[in-house]
């Protein structure tokens, strides 16, 4: 562990315009075990790079999208004045930006170089914003040490690599400057931008955090910390004080958008604590995820997750024969597909992805539906929702009578339960399943 360094990570809603980036620049300015800050495109632009990725749009519709960006860019810079070298590099990556929006089918690459830009320009803002503070602040190229491999659109990290390059070229300067750095992007070993997937600042914030040996990660957002449901839903949610991993990995899994998913495996891995708070409210607490294991069993949180795709596969010559289900997940593994509950029986399975709208890429390509039905029968539903029971020790017992109750009154399309003791997952209808949620939250986790 590297003294007492902390990386912070503010979301897009906290940068979304000048006087949200103060209320950031004001948190680090007041901490001075801030080293290093990782920031968000501001709230809004990801969205539109990604129409922008997109073919077949109007050429009226692309100007409006990237108008779009440059007024997010343009309100902020009307409070600040850029110092000459980030004015200089502010221009040159809107020029970027404007170059490569007037091309049409962009490749995979090019694609992320596109969703690049959000977070490249929010990061020269904030570094002047901080430097109004009085801050000794330093922006700094992320791709230069967040290396990963060429998967665009959802690059898997390079540990070692990030580790090494963030030794040698970020540990130095944070001596005398605060970094501020991007979230969300890195580069593969061409040297060639890449994405980590919708939401990954956070991601990125714990990789950078791993890469150092920070002793914590403050993710700042516009919510004082993880909920026991959705607070828009539930007006009796309460904030989570304390959380063990691997209750947040499964909260985050599973629907609670507070923190991107993968956020906890190099927190956990390196034992770094990862504290949840809003950048408006940076005095009302927040959620603590940290290696203490809870032991206190019970249900501390219901999440849903909505557009999931299930996915049945039939294939009745598998009946008596094996291998079946090494080769369905072979070839969706070929696809770097990631797959969240699974059923099966004999001759069948079904599983379920995540077909989030907004995602950079879509989740099951049809050359993969095609390879699947070369052997099997492959049924596609949609319009479903997965609903998570978290907590620990989590259990479906006759004596308990009041979950047994609870889940009686829905019509459940697929129940998981049973592989981990911190989760209890099933789909239901889309339409039905804030209902689900407010049923569950009102009779399991309202009770005194
Ligand atoms: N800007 C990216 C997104 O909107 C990454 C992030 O904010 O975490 O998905
Ligand atoms: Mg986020």
């Amino acid at each position: 562990m590297n003294s007492n360094i902390v990386v912070a990570k503010f979301g897009g809603t906290s940068v979304a315009d000048f006087d949200a980036m103060l209320r950031c620049a004001q948190i680090i300015h007041d901490d001075n075990n801030v080293r290093v800050v990782a920031v968000s495109a501001s709230a809004g632009v990801t969205n539109h790079l990604v129409n922008l990725t997109q073919a077949g749009h109007s050429e009226s519709d692309r100007q409006q999208w990237v108008d779009a960006v440059i007024a997010i860019q343009d309100n902020i810079l009307a409070k600040l004045s850029l110092d000459a070298d980030l004015a200089q590099g502010f221009e040159q990556t809107l020029n970027e930006f404007k170059q490569l929006a007037a091309m049409h089918a962009l490749s995979k690459q090019q694609c992320d170089e596109m969703l690049s830009f959000g977070e490249r320009l929010s990061s020269f803002l904030f570094t002047q914003v901080l430097r109004q503070l009085g801050v000794k602040a330093e922006r700094f190229d992320v791709r230069k040490v967040l290396k990963t491999n060429s998967s665009f659109g959802k690059a898997v990290p390079d540990i070692l690599a990030t580790r090494e390059a963030a030794t040698e070229l970020l540990l130095p300067i944070l001596e005398e400057h605060v970094v501020v750095t991007q979230g969300f992007i890195g580069s593969d070993s061409f040297g060639q931008t890449t994405t980590l997937g919708r939401g990954g600042s956070d991601y990125s914030a714990a990789l950078l955090a791993e890469a150092i040996s920070a002793v914590s990660v403050h993710i700042w957002t516009d919510v004082v910390g993880i909920f026991s449901t959705d607070p828009r839903l539930c007006a009796k949610a309460t904030p989570i004080a304390r959380l063990s991993f691997d209750e947040a990995a499964e909260m985050a899994t599973f629907g609670a958008k507070v923190l991107h998913p993968a956020t906890i495996l190099p927190a956990s891995r390196a034992g770094i604590s990862v504290f949840v708070g809003s950048s408006r409210e940076p005095h009302a607490g927040g959620t603590w995820i940290e290696k203490e294991k809870r032991n206190e069993p019970g249900i501390r949180a219901v999440t849903q997750r909505k557009n999931q795709l299930l996915l049945t596969l039939k294939s009745p010559e598998m009946l008596l024969a094996s291998g079946f289900l090494a080769r369905v997940f072979g070839i969706l593994s070929s696809y770097n597909i990631s797959v969240d509950l699974v059923t099966t029986s004999e001759i069948s399975v079904a599983l379920t992805l995540d077909n989030a709208p907004n995602a950079s890429r879509p989740e099951l390509e049809q050359a993969c539906l095609d390879e699947l039905s070369q052997f099997c029968h492959v049924t596609v539903e949609n319009n479903l929702t997965l609903v998570a029971l978290i907590g620990s020790e989590i259990q479906l017992r006759h004596d308990d009578s009041n979950l047994m109750r609870v889940l009686s009154d829905f019509n459940i399309r697929l129940i998981c339960h049973g592989a981990s003791k911190h989760n209890l997952c099933f789909l239901v209808e889309q339409n039905q399943s804030d209902s689900v949620v407010q049923a569950i939250h009102e009779h399991l986790l309202e009770v005194a």
